[in-house]
């Protein structure tokens, strides 16, 4: 999606913001002698920005404005050393909250609903996020933060919530806790708000059916607001984002070229009108593509597709730069074939080889399926990989997330 004239100016107000302060991108723009932007063409020539400067600029290096500007700040994890802080001037609060006002109206949530808020309140983009945008459409907020079922079920009941926001796997919690206690009959939820998770269909479906409500998906981060810049609507064709306030790029994550609409890569995220902390073509790592064309409900803001991994995910073989996803819609295209694989990549007399071990969903001829699986991942993907169909169950099975891919090489 190309960058319009609009989103443009707005950047090029930013990189004014941006000169005039300490942040690390004004530095660059600096040494780059980078003052304005004319084209699409000079935007594409900006540097990317990635996480570790933001974490370099611990704790208050992000801040592109006066601090008595700034009201409150966010932090994102710390999983590897420092966290990433982020300060938010009161016109980004107020801007986040109107994007997650958009996201309930998308939803179909109005000042009527009553929202029952589980995620967690505090440094955290989450709690205060889904907040901030119920008080903005003027509905009622429930703000329980997590966990305390019993306190959660008694509190949808006796106020009865019509909407629930949560993690997929609290929603599915909860969803269990409601039939075993057999109160489905007391429970007044219509839709579930779920923020951003990576989640199956299987489980959707579930928690869909067992609650008896529909499904809308958040997407967010911290570096970028946190929750709340784009969601699904109830035709469900990927998620509307604002690009009124933020302009999304697609690129190839290797070599950082942007992809043409409806091409999978990273998303990369530029904010138009932040002021506490800025950011430019900020590579995300989430996959997705833009959806091309118009989604049935009319909306003029554009669609990303739901999440399908991160961009670490990647595995590169002979050449060849693969994503397990790719696998997995081959798969989909053999009836005979379950969900189940596991891809073992190893380095044998100088090459790469890669089997594949996948369950066959009954009986067959795994010979010749073999072959043709092995035929269809050549024509697709680019290299010929050693298929092994096995029986169903005969894959490891795991609770938490199932290991599918296991590179040998470097082990
Ligand atoms: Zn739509």
């Amino acid at each position: 999606m190309k960058i319009n004239e609009k989103q443009l100016e707005l950047v090029n107000r930013q990189i004014t913001r941006l000169r005039n302060s300490s942040h690390f991108y004004g530095q660059w723009l600096k040494d780059g002698g980078i003052e304005h932007l004319d084209s699409e063409e000079d935007f594409c020539r900006l540097p990317f920005s990635e996480k570790k400067d933001l974490r370099e600029a611990y704790p208050l290096g992000l801040m592109a404005c006066e601090e008595e500007k700034i009201v409150r700040i966010h932090s994102s994890s710390g999983t590897t050393g420092l966290p990433v802080i982020i300060p938010y001037t009161a016109k980004d609060v107020d801007d986040w909250g109107e994007m997650f006002r958009r996201c309930y109206e998308f939803a179909g949530c109005t000042s009527r609903d009553r929202i029952q808020i589980t995620p967690g309140y505090g440094l955290w983009t989450a709690g205060i996020g889904f907040q901030n945008g119920c008080e903005k459409l003027g509905a009622m907020a429930i703000p329980m933060g997590p966990g305390n079922t019993e306190k959660q079920l008694q509190m949808m009941q006796d106020l009865k919530s019509t909407v629930l926001c949560s993690t997929s796997s609290y929603a599915l919690l909860l969803a269990e806790e409601i039939e075993k206690r057999k109160i489905r009959d007391k429970i007044h939820l219509k839709k579930g708000v779920i923020g951003s998770e990576r989640w199956g269909e299987k489980m959707r479906t579930r928690i869909s059916e067992e609650l008896g409500i529909e499904l809308y998906d958040i997407y967010g981060l911290t570096e970028i607001y946190g929750p709340g810049i784009g969601i699904n609507c109830k035709y469900n064709t990927g998620m509307h984002y604002w690009d009124d306030y933020l302009y999304l790029e697609i690129i190839d994550p290797v070599t950082g070229e942007n992809l043409p609409d409806g091409e999978w890569g990273e998303i990369v995220i530029t904010t138009l009108v932040k002021e506490g902390a800025p950011l430019i073509r900020f590579r995300t790592h989430d996959l997705s593509r833009i959806i091309p064309g118009e989604c049935p409900c009319g909306s003029k803001f554009p669609r990303i597709d739901v999440i399908s991994g991160r961009s670490d995910d990647m595995i590169k073989i002979k050449g060849v730069n693969f994503f397990p996803k790719q696998l997995e819609e081959i798969l989909a295209m053999f009836p005979e074939l379950s969900s189940e694989y596991q891809i073992r990549i190893s380095h044998l007399d100088g090459r790469d080889t890669i089997r594949i071990y996948i369950e066959a969903s009954g009986r067959y001829d795994f010979k010749q399926l073999q072959g043709r699986v092995a035929e269809t991942v050549r024509s697709r993907i680019g290299f010929t990989p050693l298929v092994y169909v096995v029986e169903l169950g005969f894959l490891p099975r795991s609770e938490k997330k199932t290991k599918r891919v296991i590179d040998e090489r470097y082990a």
